[in-house]
């Protein structure tokens, strides 16, 4: 999963009576956690893509993307968080680590078989809906597409350009998922998928640490106009 995986750090019960308990370009920074050690693992050929025994493309991704790993970079997240934000109270901790986790979940919705219970394990997990890329395409926009529009009702935006702001970023968000994500699953559908056309690693890693900040770059400018509805602040 890709774009899907900013719907949870939108998704914030006290977001909607409240101030945020933690701000929502720090939840787009932990959601991706997970992808973030991936890609710095991608630029030393450490992780990448390999080829399953059917010939379509999965992860291998043992380090960022075990359950167990999951759940150790889930408690460092939070650890890095209360280092920079000393006031942090337990309960922003908990969302961090939470918002961290969700990632896995989420990912074993879509990914090819090649999520393991810990490093080097051989039981590999994945329902695969990436193997329908337009369907888990749709999924993803649209719960996307949900949370921004659950978020723009929640909050204000200071002028008109906070709110074209939020769908900007959307359709950005959209076309960069289809650009890495769905345009390859079609290749693996129709066929026409070759590994050996993939960017060099040391690209392909930071292209997607590039993303995944630009990302939490713009929605903090857009957050920055947009105070929750129910607090003065
Ligand atoms: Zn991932």
């Amino acid at each position: 999963m890709f774009i899907g995986h900013y719907g949870p750090a939108i998704w914030d019960t006290q977001r909607s009576h409240n101030k945020p308990i933690i701000k929502l370009w720090e939840a787009f920074l932990a959601v991706q956690a997970m992808d973030l050690l991936a890609g710095i693992l991608v630029m030393f050929s450490l992780e990448g893509t390999r080829l399953n025994a059917a010939g379509d493309p999965i992860f291998h991704v043992p380090w960022s993307h075990s359950l167990l790993s999951s759940i150790v970079i889930a408690i460092v997240t939070a650890g890095i968080y209360k280092a920079f934000r000393p006031k942090a109270t337990g309960r922003a901790m908990i969302v961090i680590a939470a918002l961290v986790f969700s990632h896995w979940v989420l990912d074993l919705i879509v990914h090819r078989p090649d999520l393991p219970l810990y490093p080097g394990g051989e039981t590999l997990l994945g329902f695969a809906l990436w193997d329908y890329p337009w369907l888990a395409f749709a999924l993803e926009a649209g719960f996307l597409a949900g949370a921004f529009l659950f978020w723009q009702r929640v909050t204000t935006a200071k002028n008109k350009k906070y709110d074209y702001g939020i769908w900007a970023l959307y359709l950005l968000m959209v076309v960069l998922h289809f650009a890495f994500i769905v345009h390859q699953g079609i290749q693996v559908q129709n066929g026409t998928f070759d590994i050996n056309h993939a960017p060099p690693d040391i690209i392909l890693g930071l292209a997607f640490l590039v993303v995944i900040g630009l990302f939490a770059f713009l929605i903090s400018r857009i957050e920055k106009g947009r105070p929750s509805k129910f607090s003065a602040t």
